[in-house]
């Protein structure tokens, strides 16, 4: 628009930062770009068409997004989790679980998601959307901690979620630290790679088998990312020192929560700086899936940690308004 590169920080500054809804708003600005800002370019915000409350203090947010700029119209959600997963640790965490896309591509079998399809890609503004929604429910309460893992594979939506990994982490953004945001993927190897070279989130995997066939079986993308591939390019992560890999691992029962898949577990992991994030399974209608009795769990922890490999358990969150891992459907409840 012909103006000093400072005057992109400014807006910037306003749009994200101080969250202006108007251009009026923007007093380091001459009147004049004020003008030509409000003719040229709208402020759009993403509002929550509804808010689901859970029994245990979680909160599920659904957006109707609309069709604009020749995408279609799409249906997501995030949560909101105040944390108490973690007994160990006094700090009170305020987790927001966003999505990448509308629905997903991967096809895991043991995921709500996945029966919906790709219905798109999110664009970064749709992303960044959810948590300024997000920080606006929590208020005066402050967000702790951002994880994509709501809907959608977010390396599958790489572009986009790394300019939204920009601005959530920007000073004049959002000023979340990368340490505090953590991106989990089923493995899409080139684009783990790539990811940790370019930003400094946490990496959280989902894996959820110990073979090829049985990884094939419940997580289709196995075929074109096989088990040794992926854990070939995290071992070769240039991962700083203090970090570890999250492997995440949805216990299905008499599918993969034998002790022979702990063991095998314990061996694929072999000299990676890991921790393990056993999921115990979330149902939905028409899974065919069971949860593993909760003996059978602790007893996978149990092989574990037996071996030196630091393993917790995901208590589920919210499942009274389907909004556990593995849930997210974006249909609004009966009324
Ligand atoms: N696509 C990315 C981001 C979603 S994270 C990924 O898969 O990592 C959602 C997490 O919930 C994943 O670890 C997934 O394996 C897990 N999950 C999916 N369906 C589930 C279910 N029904 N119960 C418990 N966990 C589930």
């Amino acid at each position: 628009m012909g103006e000093p590169p400072y005057r992109a920080a400014q807006i910037l500054a306003w749009v994200h930062r101080k969250r202006a809804v108007t251009f009026e708003e923007m007093s380091n600005l001459s009147r004049a770009l004020r003008a030509r800002l409000a003719a040229d370019f709208v402020l759009a915000r993403l509002e929550p068409a509804f808010v689901a409350d859970s029994a245990d203090g979680t909160r599920k947010l659904l957006f109707h997004l609309p069709a604009e700029r020749g995408v279609r119209a799409a249906a997501i959600e995030s949560v909101l989790i105040p944390q108490v997963d973690r007994p160990d640790d006094a700090r009170d965490r305020l987790t927001l679980c966003i999505s990448s896309q509308a629905g997903c591509g991967m096809g895991c079998r043991f995921c709500a998601t996945a029966r919906m399809g790709l219905v798109r890609n999110l664009r970064p503004a749709e992303i960044v959307g959810q948590v300024r929604a997000g920080i606006a429910l929590a208020a005066p309460t402050a967000l702790t901690n951002i994880v994509f893992m709501g809907m959608g594979e977010p390396l599958a939506n790489y572009g986009p979620v790394k300019t939204a990994l920009e601005i959530l982490s920007a000073e004049w953004g959002y000023a979340i630290s990368p340490r505090r945001i953590t991106v989990s993927t089923v493995g899409l190897a080139p684009a783990v790679s790539r990811l940790i070279a370019e930003t400094g989130v946490n990496l959280a995997v989902s894996l959820s088998a110990t073979t090829d066939p049985q990884r094939d079986r419940l997580m289709p993308v196995n075929r074109r990312f096989p088990l040794a591939g992926l854990l070939r390019a995290c071992r070769e992560l240039p991962l700083p020192r203090r970090k570890r890999i999250t492997f995440e691992y949805v216990l299905l029962a008499g599918e993969n929560d034998a002790d022979a898949d702990a063991r095998r577990l314990v061996r694929l992991l072999h000299g990676l700086r890991v921790k393990v994030n056993l999921i115990p399974f979330n149902p939905f209608p028409g899974a065919g899936f069971a949860a593993s009795p909760r003996a059978r769990i602790l007893r996978f922890q149990a092989i574990l940690r037996a071996h030196g490999i630091g393993a917790t358990i995901r208590e589920s969150r919210g499942q009274d308004i389907q909004a556990a891992c593995g849930q997210l459907a974006a249909a609004r409840p009966a009324a």
